[in-house]
């Protein structure tokens, strides 16, 4: 009797995890306590999921490995696995045979949408409407959801003012306060509230200064001052952990020498340690690994050791941590308390989840059915595209186009292309899946539409392609174009990047339109310059021929599955555009990196505006489209800025007030503007920083007073050892409807 009696006991105390009128730290020590070492390693290994769960047992390879060590509680994370049967069968592994039924995470990347497709995050940011962005990420957790998953590696949340990277379609552009307000709204879209079934976990990514790489060049290396660090590439990360993000993932890039996944100073000192961060952080694909090819370990074993010890704490990959770290900490090399530390931090989120509970609370079949693809996240995506959407230009107001008895002529692949508007990285969605701008025109029959396709944008229409091969040397289509054109009234040329030509590892050298699509759209302005050029592109890309010679611009990315409804309505007036670039436009890739918040050099070259532009010889020292430029169908009129005071205690709120009136002829938003400069510092400020802005509605003739705070949030900046500086002196003030243009006043902080 002793001894059965002995047996309930340990067995209730071994459950004792279970029960939830236990706070969640009590319960993940009560359940430390029952794991082993292997155990505890095995929640901080993440396998790609690349056989089907339900079919046969793999009996071969590392399939079978990855299912043999699902099976013994070695593994705390799979991604890849999607779908409800799929992911059901490989909880069921987890939980119902390994020895503790610790439930596994499914992680997935949803960038931009899963089935349904959002745009892509630069053109998302475009729209600098953060209800709108929370609610994209939100459809995109609904769907993903009720896919099986419960982890999302995004948002990207990497500040890039450099083109040429391909990853700056992930983020949203070159400013670090407009990137953490879009960070923050998309990890509250993702998480939702209370972490019910149709919330996903967020993964602030890459940490840190990925978005820097040298030249723009895809993996390269990052050097960095503090200062840079401090106040351009970390306020997203903080904005985020402030926020309540459960992970952050790390980056390929070394930082100053160290790569990030093994840099202490970032994960420990600044994250884990200044920011409180209680989440926890995984590696990038196969990062921890790849420091012996970074010459910043010996090995896999010194790998997994200097990754463990400077605070990644789960390795996706790699296949690093599962196999040495083990060894490393029965030899003294990595304490325990590391790994305890590591597998708190990831029990800890499984638990807020619920997953303990309910391991199959993401497997919900009806859901499945319901919620993936739905009218309703048709709705959302095509709204939020047309939010997104940026008029470049619109001379002689040939925007919006009437809706009968024109004779268009539509040309570009692009035009016809149902791919390339889904962009990178949307694993999930179907190929050709998208609305193609032709078949959006066709919604309006009153008007006669001609299409030719004119050229090929790339030949090459794989991922992770070798941009030099792909090139066209075909003119065929040309002659058909220009016939096109030459009959019609109006020519919409639909030209830009195919979708896969940005995102990881698409770096490019240059921003023009690939293959020869400039030489069909010179060919065709021959015959009929009264064209309207639609972008379709990832990156910011530099024309500055079309800037002069083409009438209308109309800027629309990589808009998602809705993208052809998108642009149509916009083109056609149903829907006024508003959207802001988040990113600076240069005229040549020479000038890459530009952006707005730039330094003052000592040399005047541009009294006028108080700005003194570093420059080249051959080109305008201004971008071609400042960073927050952007049109309207009507136009805006700014008047009376006006500051409360003329100065103020440190502590005070400072309130600046502007009017803005709609002066055209159509109702419209505008994207208003507050731009501060600290014209005498401890250290040099930039000539601008961007701290508020305002998206108003406005009907014709209408006014409004657009009210901003000022804090010492946005007037402090942090100095070279990260200490956040509040200086008194003058600050100057810009309210402007881009980076470059506004009413300026001034203030003084005693
Ligand atoms: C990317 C990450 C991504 C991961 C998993 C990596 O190559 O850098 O952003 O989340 O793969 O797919």
């Amino acid at each position: 009797l002793f001894i059965v009696l002995i047996c309930i006991n340990s067995y209730a105390q071994s459950k004792k995890y279970k029960d939830t009128s236990k706070s969640i730290e009590d319960r993940i020590s009560l359940l430390m306590k029952e794991m082993t070492l292997e155990e505890k390693v095995g929640q901080m290994n993440q396998y790609n999921g690349s056989w089907d769960v339900t079919g046969p047992k793999p009996e071969s390879g590392s399939n079978e490995e990855k299912y043999n060590n699902i099976k013994k509680g070695w593994v705390g994370s799979m991604l890849t696995i999607r779908g409800v049967k799929q992911v059901r069968a490989a909880q069921k592994i987890a939980v119902e045979e390994s020895r503790l039924g610790i439930p596994l995470l499914f992680g997935f990347d949803v960038i931009h949408g899963y089935k349904t497709i959002s745009p892509i995050p630069l053109a998302e940011a475009a729209s600098w409407d953060l209800e709108a962005i929370k609610n994209s990420a939100r459809v995109a957790a609904l769907e993903a959801s009720a896919s099986g998953l419960n982890w999302t590696f995004a948002p990207n949340v990497d500040i890039s003012n450099d083109a040429r990277w391909g990853r700056v379609m992930e983020g949203a552009g070159e400013d670090p306060y407009l990137g953490s307000k879009i960070a923050v709204a998309r990890v509250n879209g993702f998480q939702g509230k209370n972490f019910d079934n149709t919330s996903i976990i967020a993964c602030a990514k890459h940490f840190a200064a990925y978005g820097f790489v040298e030249a723009g060049r895809e993996y390269n290396s990052v050097d960095m001052s503090t200062s840079k660090l401090y106040n351009t590439v970390l306020p997203p990360f903080k904005a985020v952990s402030d926020a309540g993000v459960r992970t952050f993932m790390n980056s390929f890039n070394t930082l100053n020498g160290i790569p990030a996944t093994g840099n202490s100073f970032l994960q420990r000192d600044i994250l884990k340690g200044a920011w409180g961060f209680k989440g926890f952080v995984v590696s990038d694909w196969a990062s921890i690994g790849e420091m012996v090819t970074h010459g910043y370990a010996a090995d896999n074993a010194d790998a997994a050791k200097k990754a463990a010890i400077a605070g990644s704490d789960m390795d996706m990959e790699s296949n690093v941590y599962i196999t040495e770290l083990v060894q490393l900490v029965k030899k003294g090399q990595v304490k325990e308390s590391i790994i305890d530390d590591a597998v708190r931090r990831i029990l800890r989120v499984k638990f807020e989840l619920g997953l303990f509970e309910n391991p199959y609370k993401y497997c919900d079949e009806a859901r499945e059915k319901t919620d993936i693809g739905s009218k309703a996240n048709n709705d959302d995506v095509l709204d939020m595209a047309k939010k997104s959407i940026v008029l470049l230009k619109n001379d002689k107001n040939i925007l919006p186009l009437k809706k009968s008895g024109v004779k268009i002529a539509l040309i570009g692949a692009l035009a016809n292309d149902k791919n390339s508007p889904l962009g990178s990285w949307r694993i999930a969605a179907d190929d050709n899946t998208a609305v193609s701008v032709l078949e959006g025109m066709q919604q309006y029959k009153d008007n006669s539409l001609v299409y030719e396709k004119g050229t090929e944008v790339a030949l090459n229409k794989q991922a992770f392609v070798d941009e030099v091969k792909i090139n066209t040397t075909d003119f065929s289509g040309f002659e058909a174009a220009k016939k096109a054109a030459k009959e019609a009234e109006v020519v919409i040329m639909v030209l830009g990047e195919i979708g896969f030509q940005s995102g990881e590892a698409r770096s490019r050298t240059q921003l023009d339109l690939p293959g020869n699509q400039q030489q069909l759209l010179e060919e065709v302005y021959k015959v009929n310059p009264n064209i309207v050029l639609v972008l379709n592109n990832g990156r910011p890309l530099a024309l500055p021929w079309a800037a002069v010679h083409i009438p209308a611009i109309v800027e629309a990315w990589q808009l998602g599955t809705q993208s052809g409804n998108a642009v149509a309505q916009v083109l056609y007036g149903d829907y006024n555009p508003s959207g802001k670039l988040p990113m600076s436009f240069p005229r040549n890739v020479g000038q890459c990196p530009i952006y707005y918040n730039l330094y003052n050099t000592g040399r005047p070259t541009d009294k006028d505006q108080n700005v003194f532009w570093s420059h080249y010889s051959d080109v305008e020292k201004t971008p071609l489209y400042p960073f927050g430029y952007g049109l309207s169908y009507t136009s805006f009129a700014y008047k009376n800025l006006k500051i409360a005071k003329p100065s103020f205690q440190k502590g005070e709120k400072i309130e600046v007030s502007v009017d803005v009136t709609n002066t055209g002829n159509f109702d419209g938003k505008e994207i208003v503007q507050l731009y501060i400069n600290d014209p005498a510092a401890s250290i040099a400020r930039p000539v601008k920083e961007l701290k508020g802005f305002e998206l108003i509605e406005l009907k014709k003739g209408e006014t409004k007073t657009v009210q901003f705070i000022l804090t010492d949030n946005e007037l402090g900046f942090y100095d070279n050892n990260g200490k956040f500086l509040v200086e008194p002196g003058v600050f100057n003030v810009m309210a402007g409807w881009n980076s470059n243009d506004g009413l300026t006043g001034k203030f003084e902080l005693k």
